[in-house]
Parts: structure tokens; C-alpha cells; sequence
């Protein structure tokens, strides 16, 4: 497939940090994928809350299937766009690597108890998994991923987090932005995830079809797939609905891209670099997702019910921290530190890769009686 000359070319990478030879058939960016897709931290995302915890049901979306969904959204735009599709799908495999247990719940704990120890952010952590974390390599720490794709997976950043970076954090400090391929798998994240916590929180029955009434994007399509099969399941009308949200989102980004390419007119990717961000909605589709964002915000991440789920995880991960903090000895002997100050970051990232059931039995073997012959 020929390229844009504003895509991300492999052979004009910026290469890696730690140099390798470049024999054999796959592009720089398909090592990375390949890279993504054969780490630790990757297996760990199926076992990771998006927004149910995985043991509520089976059909209820993972970290894992997210980010699948997120990579399929977004390797089907980079392809009409002709941008590099591999690049495309390493950034959106690798997005979610760093998040904790439990969802943002996780997060937000982690955060809380890091305050004092420059703070948690899943999304700084996901580089730091491909960076630092990940032990594949005999040579050296990390998955040693190219600048392209690193540069993906950091979609925002502090000043302060940005000032020790380097080269990746520099566009973080002078307003600039990154490839193409970049923009796209954040805006797919977002496609993603508001299209199926509809669908899961229908499945759940968090949420009702009245509720979804009020939704322009709802409106727009729901009614027209009833008058269309009038004789099918409800089922069928839900996944019909939402299989067309996502191509009406789809097909206004892709749209939107190529009027603004028109008119900038880009010869290369750092052409790109330098303007502001082109993946974009069409203002009426902004305001139409914007409106869905608002809606699952107040209607399924506040409902009581998962309310209860992340008010139990928030007590986890900030018990699990305090306990540990108190006591570096009773964490596993390769997160122990002999320098304190080390210390709060190594049982950020132990608590960081557990998995939502790895979470709730290290919360048992260390705090119920009950487990007393367990360690
Ligand atoms: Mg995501």
C-alpha cells in the first residue's frame, strides 16, 4: 500500500534507543506491534476492567477488547487516509498497557496514595511499561519500541513530566503535535469506548433504551433500524444502532481529516507535527459525542452499581499501598528497594500490572483471616 507523504514512513524513523540491525522483512513499525503483542503487560489487559470488572459476566468488554476495538476503528481510517497502518495499530494496542486494576477507579486511587511521590497517570505509565517494565530482552529493559510509536502512546502530559522526557516530551512544552497516526488511534479510543459502554451498559441493564431517547446520535439511528426490521429481537436493533453510530463516526473523522489535509496541504509528517491537530469531528458530530460523553458520564459511570464496584477498588488499591508502604517487606523481593525513596514508584508499578482478580487476592492473602495459611 502507497503511502501519504504526511504519514509515518518506517524507514525515516527516529529510530530506537537502544540501536538495532534492521535485516528481515517487517518494517520498524511491525516490530513494534509484534513487540506490543508478545509483552506481559499485553496478556494482563484481558484479565483488566474497562468499566465492568471482567468476573460480572462474560460479554462485557476487557482492557484486552477495547483495545482490539480501538486498533480494528482505527487501522480502517489510517487505511482510507493512507497513512501507516502498522504504526496505527502498535499506538492502539500499546495505549491502555499502563492502566491499573479496576478502570479510572484504580487510577484515581493510585494517584491519590502518589501524591507525595509525583503522582500516577495510567497513560505516562503505558510508556513506562514499554520503556522500562517489560523484561524481554537479555540486552536491556523495555520493549525498546521506535520514537513514532512512543510518541503515540503519550497523549498527554504535565509540564513538569514533559521537562524530563526529552525529545519525547518536547511537543508537550511548545504546543506541537504528533503524527497523524497518533491522533487517529486517540480519537478511536474515544469512538470505541463510547459506542460499546452503551452497548455494555444496555447488556448490564445500568442502562435502558427510554434513557437513550435522549440521544441525538441515538435518535437519529435507533427509530430508522426499528421501521426498517420491525419483526426483530431488541438485541439485533441495539447492535444495528450502535454498528451504525460507529460508522457514522467513522465516516464524518475520515471526512473531516481529508478537508483539513486539503487544505494544509502537508508534504510531510513533520509538517504535521507542527500544525494543530487535524483528527477531529465535524462541529455537529463533536456536539453529538460530546452529548453521548455527558450522558454515560451521569447515567452508567455514576450508577449506583458501579458506584459500589469502584468504592470497593478504591479501598484496594489505597489499602494495598498503605500496607506496603509500611512495610516494603512484605512486597514481592523484586519490588523491594533498598533506597526509600525508589520505593512508593516500585509498588505503584507492582500495583499498576496486577490484574483486577490479581488485585483482589493480594487484598485477601494480606488482610483476611480467613486466608491465614495462604501468602
Ligand atoms: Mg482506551
Amino acid at each position: 500500500m502507497r503511502l501519504a507523504e504526511y504519514a509515518s514512513h518506517p524507514e525515516q524513523t527516529r529510530g530506537r534507543v537502544h540501536p538495532e540491525s534492521t535485516s528481515g522483512p517487517r518494517t520498524a513499525f511491525q516490530r513494534d506491534r509484534d513487540r506490543i503483542i508478545h509483552s506481559t503487560a499485553f496478556r494482563r489487559l484481558e484479565y483488566k476492567t474497562q468499566v465492568f470488572v471482567n468476573h460480572e459476566g462474560d460479554l462485557f468488554r476487557t482492557r484486552l477488547t477495547h483495545s482490539l476495538e480501538v486498533a480494528q476503528i482505527a487501522r480502517s481510517i489510517a487505511r482510507v487516509l493512507q497513512l501507516n497502518e502498522d504504526l496505527t495499530e502498535a499506538i492502539a494496542l500499546a495505549h491502555d498497557l499502563g492502566h491499573t486494576p479496576f478502570g479510572h477507579a484504580g487510577q484515581d486511587a493510585l494517584n491519590t496514595c502518589m501524591q507525595a511521590y509525583g503522582g500516577f497517570e495510567h497513560n505516562l505509565q503505558s510508556l513506562r511499561v514499554v520503556d522500562a517494565l517489560e523484561e524481554r530482552y537479555a540486552a536491556f529493559d523495555g520493549l525498546n519500541l521506535c520514537f513514532e510509536t512512543r510518541e503515540g502512546i503519550l497523549k498527554h502530559c504535565s509540564r513538569r513530566n514533559a521537562q524530563r522526557l526529552g525529545v519525547l516530551g518536547e511537543r508537550f512544552l511548545n504546543g506541537k503535535s504528533p503524527s497523524l497516526e497518533a491522533q487517529l488511534a486517540n480519537v478511536a479510543d474515544e469512538i470505541a469506548y463510547n459506542n460499546h459502554d452503551v452497548d455494555d451498559g444496555l447488556r448490564s441493564g445500568y442502562l435502558n433504551l427510554s434513557q437513550l431517547e435522549e440521544l441525538t446520535l441515538w435518535k437519529e439511528h435507533f427509530p430508522k433500524v426499528q421501521d426498517l426490521y420491525p419483526t426483530a429481537s431488541e438485541r439485533r436493533w441495539i447492535n444495528e444502532t450502535i454498528r451504525r453510530i460507529i460508522n457514522a463516526q467513522i465516516a464524518d473523522l475520515t471526512e473531516s481529516v481529508q478537508q483539513a489535509l486539503e487544505k494544509l496541504k502537508p508534504a510531510s509528517v513533520d509538517e504535521i507535527r507542527n500544525s494543530p491537530e487535524l483528527v477531529k469531528f465535524s462541529r455537529p458530530m463533536s456536539e453529538k459525542n460530546t452529548q453521548l460523553k455527558q450522558f454515560l458520564r451521569s447515567n452508567l459511570y455514576c450508577h449506583y452499581q458501579v458506584r459500589r464496584m469502584t468504592n470497593k477498588a478504591t479501598r484496594i488499591v489505597s489499602e494495598l499501598f498503605e500496607a506496603f508502604l509500611k512495610d516494603p517487606f512484605l512486597l514481592p523481593t523484586q519490588f523491594q528497594r533498598s533506597d526509600r525513596e525508589e520505593q512508593p514508584r516500585k509498588i505503584a508499578d507492582y500495583i499498576a500490572g496486577m490484574t483486577d482478580r490479581y488485585a483482589m487476592r493480594e487484598y485477601r492473602k494480606l488482610f483476611s483471616a480467613n486466608e491465614m495459611e495462604s501468602r
